[in-house]
């Protein structure tokens, strides 16, 4: 710890802060029972507070009535506890913790408090079902990966604020009962009591706020902040997440970029994550999808995405041929030498059929370039060949093939790839990547029309006149394979922001009713800005090597976005929903 604590009644130091100089003085700890020993006639407690743990020991002949009181200690039981620092016997040091060479001979112990047998062990990190951990949370989070976890985040904040400051960010908050910030998901509501009938959203993300900011002067700001999103349960993903949110005005894509690199950079070296030092390499959107299937690339290792289309149009295979004739395409992956068996190579169809594919072929180079394949006889050998040096094959060489129309065999794809990533174990688990993706289509296809790919605040780049070429100013950071945060540039005149509402189908008066703040503060002088948002609970989590972020977050919610803890989300009084003007139509689920 950084500083002693005032000494009080209770200690005079961190539990963690004692060693070997500090042999031979009097000291006072508090803490909790972290661990109980009878050895001999001596009784040791390891004593735990934030800082760490420190061994105390109790003797029947020099700890007076401390000794009877410490035969009833129990784990979790919080003491005082004072005596004499001593040096451990050589034999008896413990190098694996830093109070390792002494301990607290004890002359008189307070149990402030007594604990009931902890529902699981807190001196251990093992697993323990999660459902049960998110009821006692605050038991949870007093083993030493959460706590560590938590200590992590504090320390990635504290960078992430340091790096801006020294930029002349200045940190603002904004408003948690607003109006609806479209980000793509559903917004949570909350009944307005003053104005029955009325209803607040909150907030999917600081965006337009943000936006006002650069409007209002304010040059350079940024915010650890809370965004809300009702998403469909997808794994991992939480109802609320804290976001860094970051905007600044005259700028363009390199200004944005070069300030993110220097918070992240700065967040990955205190999380000692071994990220090569910025800048990071760019890719396109385009050429993401085709190599790596995905606009988020895992790209720590190959197993690229080849595009054998040419290769084997007109074939007698009927099956690639109405994809190639309606403008699909067939791509393919060279898994290498690697076998799989017949059932597990069948087993792959489920892999891409989770992302919209339908089947994926498969085929083993020969000698000789011919193909052991139940597809290898539609194909002429020139046809084969073809294929077989487009992927770059030789002889035992797995091949495998998806053809669709180009938007569901990328993704297909690129699914199929981390299958095989992990099942051949391709992943290096020491290396890290980092990489901007940028060039984005502005807009994504939707049934009846066009959607922001980004946001609608994000500024394209090109012409209307065919939404489907339109790229997009925006960027996202991707490592391993995770997206940790994305933004643009964005628009800054009311005439290009209404050409975006209309091409994603919002009248000029839905427009005007939604987002007429935005509109009228554009028509009074708006700088050309940019941004960018990370989100932390990721980070931390990749920084942390945990698979949840649950983990990383003090009191998360389960995936289906309910709180053991408190019995979150709960049916309310009637007389409340009265009061608010709300009548419930539905009987509340029962919860278990
Ligand atoms: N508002 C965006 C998001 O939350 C980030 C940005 O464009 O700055 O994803």
């Amino acid at each position: 710890m950084q500083r002693a604590p005032r000494p009080n009644p209770y200690r005079d130091t961190w539990c963690g802060d004692l060693n070997a100089e500090h042999a031979g003085r009097a000291a006072r700890v508090s803490g909790w029972v972290h661990r109980r020993r009878d050895l001999g006639g001596l009784i040791f407690i390891d004593l735990r507070d934030r800082s760490g743990i420190v061994q105390l020991v109790f003797h029947p002949d020099t700890s007076g009535p401390a000794f009877a009181a410490a035969e009833r200690l129990r784990s979790e039981h919080v003491i005082s506890a004072a005596g004499e620092v001593v040096r451990r016997e050589e034999s008896t040091v413990n190098p694996n913790i830093a109070t390792g060479e002494i301990e607290l001979a004890v002359t008189q112990m307070d149990v402030l408090a007594a604990s009931e047998t902890p529902p699981f062990p807190i001196d251990e990190d093992g697993p323990v079902d999660e459902t049960l951990r998110l009821r006692h949370r605050a038991l949870d989070l007093r083993r030493e990966g959460m706590r560590d976890a938590m200590v992590l985040r504090h320390d990635v904040a504290q960078t992430m604020r340091r790096v801006l400051n020294e930029r002349d960010f200045l940190e603002i908050e904004t408003p948690i009962l607003t109006r609806s910030t479209p980000e793509g998901a559903r917004d949570y509501l909350v009944p307005a009591r003053v104005q029955p009938g009325s209803w607040y959203a909150l907030p999917q993300s600081p965006q337009l706020f943000k936006q006002l900011l650069m409007m209002a002067g304010f040059e350079r700001y940024y915010q650890i902040a809370r965004c809300f999103r009702d998403e469909d349960q997808r794994a991992d993903r939480q109802a609320e997440f804290t976001q860094l949110d970051i905007e600044m005005a005259f700028v363009d894509e390199e200004d944005v970029i070069d300030v993110t690199e220097a918070v992240m950079g700065a967040v990955f070296e205190v999380g000692g994550l071994g990220v090569a030092a910025p800048p990071w390499p760019r890719m396109s959107w385009k050429e993401a999808m085709g190599r790596f299937g995905s606009d988020r690339p895992d790209t720590r290792f190959g197993l690229e995405i080849s595009d054998v289309t040419d290769a084997l149009r007109g074939s007698e295979f009927k099956v690639f041929e109405s994809v190639i004739d309606r403008g699909g395409v067939v791509r393919a992956l060279n898994v290498g030498a690697r076998e799989m068996s017949r059932a597990e190579l069948e087993g792959l169809n489920e892999v891409v059929q989770r992302h919209g594919g339908k089947a994926v072929a498969w085929a083993f180079v020969e000698s000789g370039g011919g193909w052991r394949s139940p597809i290898a006889k539609f194909f002429s050998d020139d046809q084969r060949a073809a294929a077989t040096a487009a992927l770059q094959a030789g002889e035992g060489d797995l091949l495998l093939f998806v053809a669709d129309a180009e938007d569901v065999a990328a993704p297909a794809l690129g699914a199929l790839r981390l299958h095989l990533g992990d099942r051949f174990d391709l992943i290096p688990a020491d290396r890290h990547d980092a990489l901007w993706i940028v060039e984005f289509p502005m807009f994504e296809r939707t049934d009846g029309g066009w959607t922001a790919l980004h946001h609608p605040f994000t500024a394209p780049r090109g012409s209307f006149e065919d939404p489907g070429a339109l790229l997009s100013r925006a960027y996202d950071l991707v490592v391993d394979g995770w997206e940790l945060g994305g933004g643009s540039i964005r628009i800054h005149t009311p005439e290009v922001q209404r050409q975006v509402f209309t091409t994603i189908g919002l009248s000029e008066e839905e427009a005007d009713q939604r987002f007429g703040f935005l509109l009228d503060a554009l028509r009074y002088g708006a700088p050309p800005h940019g941004g960018v948002a990370f989100g932390l609970d990721r980070i931390i989590a990749v920084m942390a090597g945990r698979d949840s972020i649950r983990d990383v977050m003090a009191f998360p919610k389960t995936a289906s976005g309910a709180d053991p803890l408190t019995g979150a989300p709960a049916p309310v009084d009637q007389a409340q929903l009265a009061e608010l003007g709300v009548r419930v139509t539905v009987q509340p689920e029962q919860t278990a």
